[in-house]
């Protein structure tokens, strides 16, 4: 019994509980974004129903984690699977919210309860858009603009109304007013370095160049580009609108027509060969010799840009700084381990959100001390 009392009394455990219980059930929620955002449904409704029988899911039935345990991941109704995701996100929420609270309990000693549990409750917030974001990012290659922008204004609001959330990881307390200029620095540097990177010529990945030492003929079918040596899916190529293959050909040969000397730009709904344009749909084969073709391979878009502005806007500007670098660190890494593996047909599909999440997990749970401990030991301040 004391030891009952004694767990229940000590705020650290019990919030870490309560912290844990609420994040399960947020990560229900967040399955329904994950799987409703990206088409563009409410969130609200219709009620969660399955997805192959249509069957209404009751709330006996929608509770977190025990339900997909006791059903074993089936639906109640028509015994078809229901994809683990559902228990992996809940699972993860929880236990990473439990973890934001711990660190706001511990980062924060001078404070009173009340502030370490909405200081962790602003940390929960930012780490459910981490999730949602690096989900949605894996299978769809976007970043809504309800997580990046939606996330940039509940950072500046939370850091307004909690300003402790920016002396988490600063040695000093901090006043409204510094949290809220922390809050905006770091939007814009979170934002700005994204930005310089992705303009500043691909730095991370770049383009893929194909050149021929003669002129190549090479065919755009309708649903891929066969180069002499390989054939490469449009699905890879055509992540974004702003994805554009580019060559000057010797010459272009449609069904029913034919163009000597002209630049072509192929996007995934539009055609240009010279000054004329074609719709994508209208042109399903085209024959063209060349001598060099660019694919376009960026590793960053603009989602990324605005993701990483809403980092900042929670976390201020060297989190953004340190995420950039990290994030390069990690991609680097699983890109090597891919080569090694053979699976470099996956490296060039895999999204960057990802792994810029991964680097402001790394960020809160550590790499802040690493920063402030490089930043101590630069010669710049000595
Ligand atoms: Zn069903």
């Amino acid at each position: 019994m004391d030891k009952v009392m004694l767990w229940v009394t000590e705020p650290s455990h019990f919030f870490a509980f309560v912290f844990f219980v609420f994040g399960c059930v947020m990560g229900s929620f967040l399955n329904v974004c994950i799987y409703r955002m990206p088409l563009g449904k409410s969130l609200l409704h219709p009620p969660s129903s399955c997805p192959h029988c249509g069957y209404r899911i009751p709330w006996f039935q929608n509770i977190p984690i025990l339900t997909w345990i006791l059903q074993r991941g089936k639906c109640a109704h028509c015994s078809n699977p229901i994809r683990a995701r559902y228990l992996y996100v809940e699972l993860l929420t929880g236990i990473m919210f439990a973890a934001v609270w711990l660190i706001a309990y511990c980062q924060l000693p001078n404070s009173n309860i009340a502030t370490q549990i909405l200081v962790g409750v602003a940390l929960s917030l930012l780490m459910a858009g981490l999730i949602v974001a690096t989900a949605i990012d894996f299978e769809h290659f976007i970043i809504p603009d309800e997580i990046t922008i939606g996330g940039v204004a509940a950072g500046l609001f939370l850091s307004a109304s909690i300003p402790e959330l920016h002396s988490l990881f600063l040695k000093s307390g901090a006043s409204r007013w510094q949290a809220v200029s922390h809050s905006l620095l770091g939007a814009a540097v979170g934002g700005g370095i994204v930005y310089a990177v992705v303009l500043l010529g691909k730095l991370m990945f770049g383009r893929l160049t194909f050149e021929f030492d003669a002129p190549t003929s090479v065919t755009f079918s309708e649903t891929e580009l066969l180069l002499p040596d390989r054939a490469i899916l449009y699905e890879d190529v055509f992540y974004r609108r702003s994805d554009i293959v580019r060559l000057h050909a010797d010459k272009v040969e449609l069904i029913d027509r034919c163009f000597i000397d002209v630049d072509v730009a192929l996007s995934s709904d539009q055609l240009k060969i010279g000054v004329d344009t074609f719709s994508t749909a209208e042109t399903p084969h085209m024959e063209v010799v060349t001598r060099k073709i660019v694919v376009p391979r960026e590793a960053m878009g603009f989602g990324d840009v605005k993701f990483m502005a809403a980092i900042g806007s929670f976390l201020g500007w060297q989190a953004t700084v340190f995420s950039l670098m990290a994030s390069a660190m990690v991609g680097s890494i699983v890109g090597i381990c891919l080569m090694l593996l053979r699976r470099t047909d996956i490296s060039g599909r895999l999204p960057y959100g990802p792994y810029i999440a991964l680097a402001t997990v790394f960020w809160i749970f550590g790499g802040h001390a690493l920063w402030r401990y490089w930043w101590e030991m630069s010669p710049l301040l000595r």
